[in-house]
């Protein structure tokens, strides 16, 4: 059983904030997302990321 580690910071994951350690790098992330959401046209999401492969 391996230990999963927080994205943000790569400390251990809090159960209580999985997959993050702490809520901070829940929100972090949850920022992150938004801004990239942010940049995006606006229209509806394409089936398949091409960068995904
Ligand atoms: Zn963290």
């Amino acid at each position: 059983m391996s230990t999963t580690k927080c994205p943000q910071c790569s400390k251990e994951t809090e159960h209580a904030f999985r997959p993050f350690c702490s809520k901070r790098c829940a929100d972090l992330d949850l920022g992150k997302w938004f801004n990239e959401e942010y940049h995006l046209p606006g229209d509806s999401p394409a089936l398949g990321d091409p960068e995904e492969q």
